[in-house]
């Protein structure tokens, strides 16, 4: 893992904050920091965050963060965003960055715990905040090339490899400041029919069972002729990946699936980290460069309807980028609350686990040009979210044995029924929330719950009945939920919600931990429409010419119910097909 010491000790730029600042036209009368450094710490998602702040009489002349222990690709973002911010601006209190509010926040409030104790006063160095100043107008920039790619997530930098490697001219946009969108938050792996490490593995697998269990997952609401295609080019995926040094081949049993179908990388890591580390890779080696904190806008049309450019916003200047084709891979609409209430009332105010990108841009964009939408209403949401940081708390958790109770201190459902039916049952709770409860050997041996830990987000006791009290239940209560729990899983066998799985072991070790979850939103099933080729499908039913889309941008793969395994399966897959379809088109 990357280490995320950010170190922006830059004396030099001190220098010339310190002149600036000491020329202001109302020069403080007294100084504002007795010099020296300071240090303060604040609790970030994970760990400690750690600021140390250099102070000469009137100017912050250096800012340190450490935020080794938080999240490597957010937590190390915030420490140098954060850093510069505050030595721009002069005082502590600058914009969080999106998508790292806890990390910004504790970085925000141990800033200005070091200040306080150099004697500075908050107030004060807000007045005199120095980022207030003059910015021009933006430059307005006009490139030329054949292919935009919007969005750096799975789907976007799959097709960009391909394009690349046909050796044509392209741009790839990315909104945030990182590449990876929700393909990051990818634990487990990519579905496959018919691969080589299945044969090679002597599991016997077919397209057809591969798209029939999609169809099934999905409540039958997918169109068929994008999952049969899903199925069909899943194994010349996955010999792709080999060849750009993304291997997936561990295999193993993911729900919903009739055989061993889930193809994984083989250290066990989570597959979407994981891929977005070897396509970035890749695309590093190819000397692709990714357009970062540049958001696209809207798409261009000629008189004739045929795509032919897309404006673009970037930090400095914003874009008019001409080009014969758009590959639409700008992910779903799970962090943009107005959009997601807007199909779904229901769902108002509830937490989501998705990347700060995911606002539904792409779908937008494409609805202006008369796209059709289709399942947009098929969201979906996953049972065990921490409320206060939107921190997921894995499935393998309940896999392993964790049982969930309410607030009464009893069981309500087999927690392992699908995510939609546990969500629902938890909706039905006094407060719409639930405890989900583990011991200490399942915390031995399941590594992911170590940061639930560490985060701070559990509460732990020595027995159940102390674990109850602290969470305000009735310890006899509680203590009976675990006893029966204890005795169904010495029967293997669950008398009251006929539970079959994760009861390999009981929950008998001390101490005993509990997380406060609700369901989050997870996944936006539905989106523009495509057909198989990629193309995007007005509400005519004709081909918008030059537009194509892939992942979790498009609908229609996943139905009303997205299989784990096949969000990676539909980003690379049609990540790839939408190259093919875009090369063929420029031609
Ligand atoms: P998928 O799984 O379909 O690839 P992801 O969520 O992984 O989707 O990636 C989508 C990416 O698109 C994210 O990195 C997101 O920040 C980016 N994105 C979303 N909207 C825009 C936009 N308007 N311009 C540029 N990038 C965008």
């Amino acid at each position: 893992m990357k280490k995320l010491i950010c170190l922006l000790l830059t004396l030099a730029m001190m220098l010339g904050c310190a002149c600036a600042f000491g020329e202001a036209a109302e020069a403080p009368a007294e100084n504002l920091f007795t010099p020296g450094t300071y240090t303060a710490e604040e609790q970030g998602i994970f760990a400690p965050v750690k600021v140390t702040i250099t102070v000469s009489e009137n100017a912050i002349t250096g800012v340190l963060i450490d935020a080794t222990g938080e999240t490597p690709e957010l937590g190390g973002l915030a420490a140098g965003k954060l850093s510069a911010s505050i030595m721009e601006a002069q005082t502590p209190n600058v914009d969080a960055l999106s998508g790292a509010t806890v990390t910004s926040n504790a970085i925000i409030k141990a800033a200005t715990a070091a200040l306080e104790a150099a004697g500075a006063d908050i107030d004060v160095l807000d007045a005199n905040r120095k980022d207030q100043g003059e910015t021009g107008p933006k430059e307005e920039k006009t490139i030329d090339t054949e292919i935009v790619i919007i969005g750096a997530g799975g789907a976007g930098m799959s097709a960009a490899i391909m394009v690349h490697q046909a050796g044509k001219k392209f741009v790839l946009l990315e909104k945030m400041p990182y590449a990876g969108g929700n393909t990051t938050k990818a634990t487990g792996g990519m579905n496959a029919a018919e691969t080589h490490y299945q044969k090679e593995q002597g599991i016997e697998d077919s397209t057809a069972l591969f798209a029939a269990d999609t169809m099934k997952g999905g409540h039958a609401l997918n169109d068929p002729e994008l999952v049969a295609t899903l199925a069909n080019r899943s194994a010349e995926a996955i010999d792709w990946l080999d060849t750009i040094g993304a291997s997936l081949p561990k295999i193993s049993y993911s729900g919903g699936a009739s055989v061993n179908r889930i193809h994984a990388p083989e250290d066990g890591s989570g597959v979407g980290g994981y891929l977005v580390d070897r396509f970035s890779a890749k695309l590093d080696e190819l000397g692709v460069q990714i357009m970062f904190n540049t958001a696209a806008t809207e798409l261009l049309t000629d008189a004739e309807g045929k795509i032919c450019g897309v404006k673009a916003e970037g930090e400095d200047s914003n874009y008019t980028i001409n080009c014969k084709a758009v590959i639409l891979a700008t992910g779903g609409f799970g962090a943009n609350e107005d959009m997601y209430t807007q199909y779904r009332p229901d769902l108002k105010g509830t937490v989501t686990t998705n990347a700060p990108g995911a606002t539904g841009d792409g779908i937008v964009m494409a609805q202006a040009l008369g796209a059709d939408l289709v399942d947009i209403e098929q969201i979906q949401l996953h049972p065990t979210v921490e409320q206060t940081t939107s921190m997921l708390i894995t499935e393998s958790v309940r896999g392993d044995g964790a049982i969930l109770v309410n607030q009464s201190g009893v069981r309500f459902t087999n927690e392992l029924l699908t995510r939609d039916a546990v969500s629902a049952a938890e909706l039905e709770q006094e407060g719409q929330y639930a405890w989900i409860i583990f011991d200490q050997n399942l915390r031995d041996h399941l590594k992911a719950t170590e940061k639930y830990v560490k985060s701070g987000i559990t509460v732990q006791a020595d027995t159940i009945e102390g674990l109850a009290e602290l969470l305000a239940i009735d310890p006899a209560t509680l203590a009976k939920t675990l006893e029966d729990w204890n005795g169904y899983v010495k029967n293997q066998r669950d008398p009251d919600f006929g539970r079959t799985t994760g009861m390999d072991a009981d929950l008998t070790t001390p101490p005993y931990y509990a997380i406060k979850i609700a369901p989050g939103i997870h996944h936006t099933m539905g989106g523009v429409k495509i057909n198989t080729a990629a193309q995007v499908i007005n509400t005519e039913g004709q081909a918008i010419p030059g537009l194509f889309a892939a992942g979790e941008v498009t609908g229609g793969v996943h139905g009303g119910n997205r299989l784990g395994g096949n969000a990676v399966a539909d980003i690379v897959i049609f990540g790839r097909i939408a190259a093919e379809s875009a090369l063929e088109y420029i031609k």
